[in-house]
């Protein structure tokens, strides 16, 4: 039977029963049972996930990046306060999350600059913290970036326009998702939330309000509501389901007839050391690390994310046009689509790059909403569905934690950290009208 088909005929029981139930031990499941058990210290609250450990979907496959420069006010609120919960876990809780705030750099061509000029204006006047940099500026501070390609044939081909200024987002920076979830996982066991690993939800158990004993239950002229899961091990009941599966989700909720409302899509990172690069990483005035920051290419998406542990950088790139929406169990890295999409960008800006052959790759998916890329959070039936984080749930686990925990509670807003709150239902389907996210790397 495939994963999500509505389970009929018997399985074993195990009777056993929870207040709420999470589905995925990723960041955001984690985040989820920590909240709403941090908020009701009596509910049975258990998450459920089908690999050994915290964090192993694309928890782990994460660039493990953050800011709070984003195109929709919704996202930037969401990831601002998931940025200062963060820093109030490392600094005031003293539970390290690696998190270092070596800032997001966009080099920007002067069209894409023009472009953006009114956002710039609009989020520092919410208060986020952007830098304008001058191109002489760039040319002095980062030793070997080619910034001029005016007569460049090869550069006129990639579709690359000179560099005309550099716009960093000053609260951004990198951080460790694993230990973002130990620190969900360990807070909730510490409060007495349970967490079965090993355990895949087969399907979800959709039952009658109130059961006839005839034949085919539930029909559809009853009242129905999700009751619980079925695993391999038996079936596991609760008042409340919390799917937050990542890109598995539509399998889980399309043979219920809930749609998760998201496509996944591959997204690979290319891990790549050696000295010619380290002087790269070295380099100073951007931040207090003197590391060159998160920095984002002029063309693809491509972007370096500095890893000073590993004395080099991890490289990306927005995959879109082309690629296709297609699940994958375990989704591999290909080395040409480093060899041929990304390193003639790249060495054509940073020639640091050139001959540097990755040493390491990894893929995963992106749980893309492609209505507007902003996280949905609803109820149906008994499930509350968090998911479509399409590429930044690392960064907003705390408040989708917070959000999903409101919902639980019925609650009409969300308290986010730091004193600031959200109206639910914007996340939500029906009174939804949030800003397209544009900046979706
Ligand atoms: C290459 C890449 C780079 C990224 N970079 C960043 C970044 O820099 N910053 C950022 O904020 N975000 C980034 N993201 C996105 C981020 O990783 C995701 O948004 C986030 O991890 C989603 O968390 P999740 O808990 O929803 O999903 P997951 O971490 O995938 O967790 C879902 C869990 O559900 C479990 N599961 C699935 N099906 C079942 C089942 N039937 N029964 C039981 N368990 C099940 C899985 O085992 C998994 O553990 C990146 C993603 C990728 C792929």
């Amino acid at each position: 039977m495939p994963v999500g088909a509505l389970s009929i005929g018997p399985a074993k029981e195990t009777n056993e029963k929870f207040d709420v139930l999470v589905v995925g031990a990723g960041i955001i499941g984690l985040s989820c049972a920590y909240h709403i058990k941090s908020e009701n210290p009596d509910l049975r609250v258990i998450v459920l996930d089908k690999a050994a450990a915290a964090g192993q979907g694309d928890t782990a496959k994460s660039a493990g990046a953050f800011r709070n420069v984003f195109t929709s006010e919704v996202n930037r609120l969401l990831a601002d306060t998931g940025i200062d919960f963060y820093r109030h876990v490392q600094e005031d809780l003293g539970f390290n999350l690696d998190i270092t705030f070596v800032g997001y750099l966009w080099l920007l061509t002067s069209e894409e600059f023009r472009r953006l000029e009114a956002l710039v204006d609009s989020v520092r006047k919410e208060g986020v913290h952007v830098k304008i940099w001058e191109r002489e500026d760039l040319r002095d501070m980062i030793s070997g970036m080619n910034m001029d390609f005016e007569g460049d044939e090869e550069a006129r081909l990639l579709g690359l326009g000179s560099i005309f200024k550099g716009l960093q987002g000053i609260k951004c920076g990198t951080v460790s998702p694993d230990l973002i979830a130990n620190f969900y996982e360990q807070e909730s066991k510490k409060m007495g939330g349970l967490i079965k690993y090993n355990t895949k939800v087969e399907s979800l158990l959709l039952e009658s309000a109130s059961k006839l004993g005839i034949p085919g239950e539930p029909l559809i002229w009853q009242d129905k509501k999700i009751v619980g899961v079925k695993t391999k091990n038996g079936n596991l009941f609760a008042e409340t389901i919390v799917v937050a599966a990542g890109r598995w989700s539509s399998q889980i909720l399309d043979g219920v007839g809930i749609d998760a409302r998201m496509k996944p899509k591959k997204r690979q990172i290319f891990s790549l050391k050696s000295p010619k690069i380290e002087e790269l990483l070295n380099t100073k005035g951007f931040n207090k690390y003197d590391v060159l920051p998160f920095t984002i290419l002029p063309r693809a998406g491509v972007f370096i994310r500095p890893e000073r542990g590993e004395r080099g950088f991890w490289v990306g790139a927005a995959d879109d046009l082309g690629r296709p929406f297609l699940f994958e169990e375990d989704p591999q890295a290909e080395r040409d689509y480093y060899t041929y999409s990304m390193y003639p960008i790249l060495s054509k800006c940073f020639p640091h790059f050139k001959d540097v052959s990755p040493t390491n790759m990894w893929a995963g998916q992106y749980d893309i909403n492609t209505l507007d890329a902003n996280p949905y959070i609803f109820e149906e039936a008994g499930v509350i569905v968090a998911a479509g984080l399409s590429g930044s749930g690392i960064m907003k686990a705390d408040a989708v934690g917070r959000i999903v925990a409101a919902l639980y509670a019925k609650k009409e807003h969300a308290d986010l950290y730091g004193g600031r709150e959200i109206k639910v239902s914007r996340l939500g389907v029906t009174e939804r009208n949030l800003g397209i996210e544009r900046f979706v790397l």
